[in-house]
């Protein structure tokens, strides 16, 4: 088979982008390919006449060749389709396209099979958690296979009858004739809604759903380090698959709850510590709650407000790592609201003694204010 004109078979104009043309020969594909048309040899043929036609187009020589000249070197029966194929069939070049969009029913013609879907599950750890790792047990609901039916939906138990609408392929074919010729269009068939099967006595149990919903229990590890948002997948622990379909997995997304001592910033924490003038001027090592106990907090002397002290080794893991990060503290220095006469004294001593001007003072409640008032 040799392709004359390329561009009227994908049915695309000359100055097509390769978007469209790709777009088209997708379409086509899916339409003529044989699996969707197992008695309709005509379809078979069609699709090497695609294959072929997008194997020109889609190769910038070839394309250009034909473009120039309106020839096609193809050899009947050789490279071409056969190339683009690489060998492995239609199979292969139909899964590679279709097989993440196409569901259970196209991409697998064994009438009930269906894939299980993947579920998602929500759990929150806390700081100290994210720390050490945690164990998690989590409860939640998953559809198994009914156990009355063993899947086949039946009441009996047996394997049901294959849907005679579609013959068991869970999609029709439907062919109409417009202007620009016929319009194949595949839909799922509306007697079996894709399974392939027909039930005429269900289940009691599962009214022929063939999946009843049971209470699942999981326990998942959480690694130390892990983030906000991260995703862990617990495989198989999702809904059980139908007709050899392959169970799907549950995934569980972590949230970290905030905490009200610590920001996180990755593996560093932040925190504040009030510091008076005195510690901050002279230096001192406090006792501070870290995540895990008590850690030691060294002050140097002259410690400014907003200076960040850095505890090293005090912070959270790399994920799944041993090694912290460190803790940064927040040198927060409180001026006193409130002095009596003795510290007031001191501290005019001291700004004497500094060299500094000594303060007057000012309060409306203070030394000062009573003098205010006494001069009105
Ligand atoms: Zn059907
Ligand atoms: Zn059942």
């Amino acid at each position: 088979m040799a392709v004359t004109d390329p561009y009227a078979v994908l049915g695309v104009p000359r100055d097509a982008t390769p978007d469209q043309i790709k777009s088209a020969y997708r379409k086509l594909a899916r339409q003529y390919h044989p699996d969707v048309n197992p008695d309709d040899p005509g379809a078979e043929e069609k699709f090497k006449e695609v294959s072929e036609a997008y194997s020109i187009l889609s190769d910038s020589d070839k394309k250009a060749r034909f473009d120039r000249y309106g020839v096609t070197d193809d050899q009947p029966g050789a490279g071409g389709a056969g190339d683009f194929m690489g060998g492995g069939g239609f199979g292969d070049i139909f899964e590679a396209f279709f097989g993440a969009a196409g569901g259970g029913a196209q991409r697998n013609r064994r009438p009930g099979y269906r894939e299980g879907d993947d579920l998602r599950a929500e759990t929150v750890v806390t700081l100290q958690e994210v720390l050490s790792g945690v164990e998690r047990t989590l409860r939640y609901k998953r559809e198994r296979v009914c156990r009355t039916c063993s899947g086949n939906g039946t009441a009996d138990g047996a394997v049901p009858s294959t849907c005679p609408t579609c013959k068991g392929q869970g999609v029709v074919v439907r062919v109409a004739q417009t202007l620009l010729g016929s319009m194949r269009t595949q839909t799922t068939c509306p007697t079996c809604q894709g399974s392939g099967q027909q039930i005429t006595d269900a289940c009691r149990t599962c009214h022929g759903r063939k999946t009843e919903v049971s209470d699942a229990e999981v326990s998942i590890t959480i690694p130390p380090g892990v983030e906000s948002g991260m995703t862990l997948r617990a495989g198989g622990q999702g809904n059980d698959g139908l007709g050899g379909g392959p169970t799907g997995d549950l995934y569980v997304v972590v949230h970290v709850a905030d905490d009200q001592r610590f920001d996180r910033e990755g593996q560093t924490l932040r925190t504040a510590v009030d510091l008076t003038f005195a510690q901050a001027a002279m230096g001192d090592s406090l006792e501070i709650e870290g995540l895990d106990g008590l850690i030691e907090v060294g002050v140097p002397a002259g410690t400014q407000p907003g200076d960040v002290l850095r505890v090293r080794g005090e912070g959270l893991p790399r994920l799944q790592g041993s090694t912290r990060g460190d803790l940064l503290v927040e040198a927060n220095i409180v001026v006193p609201t409130k002095l009596n006469d003795a510290q007031q004294a001191l501290l005019k001593e001291f700004a004497e003694v500094s060299g500094e001007p000594v303060p007057k003072g000012h309060n409306k409640e203070g030394f000062l204010g009573g003098l205010f008032k006494k001069k009105k």
